[in-house]
């Protein structure tokens, strides 16, 4: 059996709805996910018992210490359910290359899950599996589904029922990574324990009619303007120093600045290329991020490569 290779992108969201909380614990969320071209690598080899290796891409400042290697890993586990629904054993090795921040608002473990699912179904010869795969990615975390279909999506539920959105051209963006993570589940804590001070009626969440005219008409400076994400004032009451990460990103020119996710990443529109190059140095000169990188978006999701 030769080895596979997928290629699986970080994801960052356009406009993230948060609404009331439910009985069970979740939120009822509206989630246009957008994948960008900043990937993970996860490689499928045959071995004899279930294993996974985690390194650092090239030039990638990622804390792949804070990757479990465990069962906990999101890949194995991604792989184990294959193997369960295949009904074979899950003998795999899964090495994974990171250039996705570690708990940084941008999926990194969900894509890496996507990868090993797709990964395993190819290396254990499984193309039947292939329909199934949202399904099972879905078992995994909301997460996941998108990082298998990638580009820019619609995702109600939880973030897992997925309707593709779209989009003209390409949009150039600047991220601005932090150094540690930030716990998802803390941050929806924040976000419940922030509206629950100011007393107000949460709305239900809809899906911004501004954000889809931006990206159906690849209009840049529109979509700068229509990002939005509830869990922000969250994720800056933890950690206060992205406030000035989003103030230097939009003194130096950005047309959207917006926290990724549940953060700590920061995510900057630039109108160009050029305008994306020169805001990237000049973010990276002010020391206000871990690293910055450049990525462009949408990207296909999970693919072999
Ligand atoms: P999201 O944007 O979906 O909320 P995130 O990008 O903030 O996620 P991840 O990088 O997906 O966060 O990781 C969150 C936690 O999941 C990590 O702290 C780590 O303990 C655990 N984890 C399990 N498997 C992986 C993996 N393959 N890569 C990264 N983290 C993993």
């Amino acid at each position: 059996m030769t080895p596979v290779t997928v290629r699986v992108p970080a994801k960052v969201n356009l406009q993230l709805g948060v609404g009331p909380l439910r009985d069970d614990g979740y939120h009822d969320l509206v989630n246009v996910f957008h994948a960008v071209s900043l990937f993970d690598e996860v490689t499928a080899l045959p071995a004899d018992e279930p294993v996974v290796t985690v390194e650092a891409a090239p030039d990638a400042q990622v804390a792949i210490e804070d990757v479990p290697v465990d069962g906990d890993n999101l890949a194995l586990r991604a792989a184990r359910l294959l193997a369960e629904r295949l009904g074979v054993e899950p003998n795999v090795e899964l090495r994974i290359r990171k250039a996705i921040p570690v708990a940084g608002g941008m999926a990194g473990g969900s894509a890496d899950a996507a990868g090993a699912l797709l990964a395993c179904a190819r290396l254990w010869k499984a193309d039947r599996i292939l329909p199934a795969l949202p399904e099972l990615a879905a078992e995994i975390g909301s997460d996941v589904p998108f990082a298998l279909l990638g580009d820019t999506a619609i995702g109600l539920g939880r973030g897992e029922r997925l309707t593709p959105v779209e989009t003209s051209g390409t949009f150039h963006w600047v991220f601005a990574t932090a150094d540690g993570g930030l716990s998802t589940p803390a941050v929806y804590g924040e976000c419940d324990r922030l509206r629950e001070a100011q007393g107000e009626d949460v709305p239900w969440p809809r899906p911004s009619e501004a954000l889809m005219k931006a990206l159906a008409a690849g209009d840049a400076h529109a979509l700068g303007a229509a990002l939005t994400n509830d869990l922000q004032p969250a994720a800056v009451m933890l950690r206060p120093s992205l406030r000035r990460t989003l103030d230097t990103g939009r003194e130096l020119g950005a047309i959207g600045a917006l926290v990724s996710g549940s953060g700590p990443t920061t995510a900057f529109l630039a109108a160009s290329p050029e305008h994306a190059a020169d805001l990237a140095a000049a973010l990276g000169q002010t020391g206000v991020a871990r690293q910055v990188v450049r990525a462009d978006g949408p990207v296909p999701g999970a693919t072999v490569v």
